[in-house]
């Protein structure tokens, strides 16, 4: 089957078509899981003992990771163990920071858990960070505004640089200045063959050009390295306007978006938000339309012109955009703290003329008592659509906005959430782009799925590197192709 088939297929294989994930794990000798102690500086944890689940808890808890084995690896030596030790013993390696992107329980793999790596160092005369695998973009954002310099976060700060870059990584600051992954300088990564490389442009190009966007494929990356922005101030922030304006303000901002200079980001969300105490009372338990604007520059009253058109659009409910630092961004998005069961799937436009907007909001809209909890819009373009300085793998270039849905992942509505999600998308079919991002895949169906999201001419590229490093197929959890 040619690569430009896998489009029409409704099960898609792997590129290892052998390789069927494990649903039981396989029984592993005591003393052999005694070795893999004996190798490692963190803890190991087999199938059956105390603290096995805690080790690999999630983010989104509606994945729930069953794996044979899980390392708390504490360093690059570790990792170099944990997946030598794993291919002796036929095992597939998964790999995870914070669980705010599982796809599938990786059941019956060797399971690296990174959250011990948590080595930062920034380089502000280079304009440099280096982090190991378990930093979060918090510490990142907050170490960098002491220079004035800033990361390529997303909406959330708690989420992990690494598997957040690997996946592309669209921020608030993004339209300014690219993708997370088009900033990355070096990666250290342990390959299936159990070495240790620390790769570049000039090292090992090819593998270098599809491990920034590649996601999880080429191995187990224990380090990035990567460039900051110089970021002198920011005004930026989310208007929580009434949901029963929802049509006014996503027609207002079909208009308005595409007007903004690249130094905006911005995007705006259907939210249904749930009724708990915790939440202001003017949002508790409502539907509203939720306007979130980033302007990265000092020109604050241009922000506030340009932001302006917005502002009337609707009821406002509550909301700040104002000054801020570029560690305060995750006011911006608000985005939830707390774990959750979340599904979620989205897809690239590339356009919106005024019926898709309609066709959103028959879809979606206020209007509809369904069980989702946000379907989003984000404007794309600017540095987001030109290719990196040194290209990368990163798909989604060519897409005008993003569309993101996201619903509950509890069992009443397992077969719900994921039906009503997939119809919205489906209905805005007629404008979606050829390509999606990686990170907001979501749900996928399988290989075939995550293969499509690339243009034509890197699928090739990333099975030919696939090929190369990972033969046998170590890495086929997460976003594998
Ligand atoms: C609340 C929230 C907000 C988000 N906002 C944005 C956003 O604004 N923009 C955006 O682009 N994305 C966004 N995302 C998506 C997010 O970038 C992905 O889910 C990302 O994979 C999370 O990485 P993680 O390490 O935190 O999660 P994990 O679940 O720990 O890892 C997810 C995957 O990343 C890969 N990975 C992680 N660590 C490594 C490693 N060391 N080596 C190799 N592969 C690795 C693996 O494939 C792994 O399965 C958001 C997600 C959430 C839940």
């Amino acid at each position: 089957m040619s690569l430009t088939e896998l489009h029409d297929e409704p099960e898609f294989p792997s590129v290892f078509e052998d390789a069927v994930l494990d649903t039981l794990a396989p029984a592993i000798p005591a003393a052999d899981v005694d070795d893999l102690r004996s190798q490692v500086h963190g803890p190991v944890y087999a199938a059956g003992d105390d603290g096995l689940a805690t080790e690999v808890d999630t983010w989104n808890v509606a994945v729930q990771h069953t794996p044979a084995i899980a390392v708390g690896a504490t360093c690059a030596a570790d990792v170099v163990a944990a997946i030598s030790w794993a291919t002796a013993h036929d095992l597939r390696v998964a790999v995870q920071a914070t669980g705010h992107g599982p796809v599938s329980n990786a059941a019956g793999s060797l399971m690296i858990t990174t959250r011990r790596m948590q080595g930062l160092h920034i380089d502000p005369d280079r304009r440099i960070a280096r982090v190991e695998a378990g930093v979060k973009w918090v510490r990142v954002m907050e170490a960098a505004a002491e220079f004035g310099l800033a990361g390529l976060c997303g909406s959330s700060s708690d989420v992990g640089v690494v598997g957040y870059t690997l996946g592309g990584g669209m921020g608030s600051l993004g339209r300014k200045h690219g993708f997370a992954a088009d900033h990355v300088t070096a990666v250290e990564i342990v390959t299936a063959d159990g070495r240790l490389r620390r790769i570049c442009a000039e090292s090992e190009p090819e593998l270098f050009w599809a491990v920034r966007g590649g996601k999880g494929n080429f191995g187990v990356v224990t380090a990035l390295e990567f460039e900051l922005v110089p970021v002198s101030s920011m005004f930026g922030g989310g208007i929580f306007f009434a949901g029963d304006d929802a049509p006014a303000l996503l027609h207002r901002f079909r208009e308005w978006a595409p007007t903004l200079p690249e130094e905006v980001s911005t995007s705006i969300a259907i939210l249904r938000i749930p009724d708990m105490e915790e939440l202001p009372p003017p949002l508790r338990g409502q539907t509203a339309v939720h306007l979130r604007f980033a302007y990265a520059g000092d020109d604050h009253a241009e922000a506030e012109r340009l932001l302006s058109p917005m502002k009337v659009a609707g009821t406002i409910l509550l909301g700040y955009v104002g000054p801020m630092r570029t560690d305060e961004m995750d006011a911006i998005h608000m985005d939830p703290k707390d774990p959750m069961p979340a599904w979620e799937k989205g897809m690239l436009l590339r356009e919106l003329p005024e019926e898709a907007v309609d066709t959103l909001l028959a879809a979606a809209g206020p209007q509809l008592d369904i069980p989702l909890i946000m379907a989003e819009l984000r404007l794309m373009g600017g540095a987001l659509g030109r290719p990196a300085s040194v290209p990368d793998a990163v798909p989604g270039r060519s897409g005008a906005f993003s569309l993101l849905v996201l619903g509950p992942a509890v069992p009443e509505l397992a077969k719900v959430v994921p039906a009503i999600g997939r119809g919205v998308l489906k209905a805005l079919e007629p404008w979606k782009a050829d390509e999606s991002m990686i990170n907001f895949l979501g749900d996928v169906s399988g290989p075939g799925e995550v293969l499509a999201a690339y243009p034509a001419e890197s699928r090739e590229r990333l099975v030919a590197v696939k090929r190369t490093v990972d033969p046998t197929g170590v890495f086929t959890f997460g976003h594998a192709i």
